[in-house]
């Protein structure tokens, strides 16, 4: 996982970004100024482990639909289609939680079950600071613990 933190005096983050704590894209994590510590990444790592495992799971449906025009005898077709199905993994976790709290509702973003699932993540490891709830492989610093 990478990780940076943004500069408060970026007018990206003084801005638009001002409201928020962090951002995940796959395995890259961005921490608003001074926001890095152990509740915002504990949210966050839950973010990593659902892209792994969404990941995993497209890649999956990627060689499976490969194999399918491969047998059919169009390879370069399966290769294609199987590395956009494996590239685009992400959005089959992201566009149906979002159309589902839309239809339910409720605030796209915040009330998307994948977004939920990392908020009471979160309340959990306020409530105890117990390592149970980070992803497997995943450790926290004394010092960031305590931010
Ligand atoms: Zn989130």
């Amino acid at each position: 996982m990478l990780t940076c933190e943004l500069r408060k005096e970026a007018w990206f983050t003084r801005t638009f970004y001002a409201k928020w704590g962090a951002t995940t894209l796959g395995h890259g994590v961005f921490f608003n100024d001074g926001r890095d510590g152990g509740s915002i990444l504990v949210h966050e790592l839950g973010h990593v482990q659902q892209f792994e495992a969404h990941m995993l799971m497209s890649l999956i449906q990627g060689i499976c639909l490969f194999a399918i025009f491969a047998l059919a005898g169009s390879t370069t077709t399966g290769l294609w289609a199987g590395l956009g199905c494996w590239t685009l993994g992400f959005l089959w976790m992201l566009v149906p939680s979002w159309l589902q709290s839309w239809l339910a509702r409720g605030d796209v973003y915040r009330d998307s079950f994948h977004e939920r699932a990392c908020y009471a993540i979160e309340e959990m490891w306020q409530q105890t600071l117990d390592e149970k709830w980070l992803p497997p492989g995943h450790r926290i610093s004394t010092s960031i613990k305590d931010k």
